[in-house]
């Protein structure tokens, strides 16, 4: 699972159908299962995160299976291996799956070329990230009922997000109408092409629109000046209520985190339950994992 470029509408449906069914597991008192047992998962980040490899191992111990996490700090790449030479090494081990986030986009592609196991893209520099995508689609699809027929703003770093990328892909696929709101310094160029509508005015790119997706502004990524100053970018592009007054009066908020409070997003709507479904992504997120592991390891299981 290397990107949500290519799914089609029934691959992403059947995905989400099946975290579905997680949601109610997880939400159980007892909620393990031995669906992984017997299989290895290897979680290798050479990024730092804190959900998504939360999310990865909690999702693997649930489904019953052996879960390693490898991080860079603590690697071998601090004595000068190479990613390949990194993932030979794992692979030399058996994982079923190994689950990976790195800063280059492409190189979970090129690693997945190497390694004889089920392969998951947690993140690959600005190209994509297809599990936050899929949880982002089915908190959406279990508050309104379905993806089409509804508009999504997202809203901030386009230019620096992975996020961005996977859940344009994936929310054009499924039929929503997609428009993203930034200053021209945080677009990519041709970003027209991915089928989306452009805006560079907070107010009526969220006229009327059904969902709002924040995005943090990732200063990490960035070589130079994209915006004049965090106070500035706050007072044209960060979410508050004023802002969101535009969007439909039902409209709920979305941020994949971590989130800058008072850069991207006032506290008032992030804390706003009523608007902000931010926790429910995270528990989505759980359900999207597992299903990605079930599905990905009955597909190489030798039975
Ligand atoms: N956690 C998301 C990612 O890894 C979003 C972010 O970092 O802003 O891309």
């Amino acid at each position: 699972m290397l990107g949500i470029d290519g799914l089609t509408v029934e691959e992403i449906t059947m995905l989400l159908d099946l975290a579905d069914a997680y949601v109610d597991q997880n939400r159980k008192h007892d909620k393990k299962s031995d669906v992984l047992r017997g299989r290895t998962v290897i979680n290798l980040f050479f990024e730092n995160s804190t959900r998504t490899q939360a999310s990865f191992e909690l999702a693997g111990k649930r489904l019953g299976g052996d879960i390693m996490n490898m991080s860079v700090s603590t690697s071998s790449i601090k004595k000068g291996e190479t990613m390949i030479d990194t993932a030979m090494t794992l692979n030399a081990m058996h994982p079923d799956v190994l689950v990976v986030r790195h800063p280059d986009a492409g190189a979970v592609k090129l690693l997945s070329e190497k390694v004889t196991g089920a392969v998951i893209n947690a993140g690959d520099g600005r190209h994509e990230h297809p599990t936050q995508a899929l949880l982002d689609a089915l908190t959406i699809r279990r508050r309104r009922g379905r993806l089409d027929d509804m508009t999504v703003a997202i809203c901030g770093d386009v230019l620096h997000s992975r996020v961005a990328r996977s859940n344009i892909h994936l929310l054009t696929t499924m039929g929503a109408r997609v428009r993203v709101v930034a200053p021209r310094t945080l677009l990519p160029s041709g970003i027209e092409r991915f089928g989306v509508d452009v805006f560079h005015d907070m107010r009526a790119g969220l006229t009327d629109c059904d969902i709002v997706m924040m995005l943090r502004l990732q200063t990490e990524r960035m070589r130079g000046t994209f915006v004049p100053s965090i106070r500035e970018y706050f007072h044209f592009f960060g979410l508050d209520h004023e802002k969101l007054s535009y969007a439909k009066p039902d409209a709920f908020v979305m941020h994949p985190g971590p989130m800058n409070r008072g850069v991207e997003i006032d506290s008032d709507i992030a804390d706003d339950i009523n608007r902000s479904v931010i926790r429910d992504q995270v528990e989505m997120g759980v359900a999207v994992r597992m299903a990605c592991l079930d599905l990905l390891t009955r597909d190489i299981s030798p039975n």
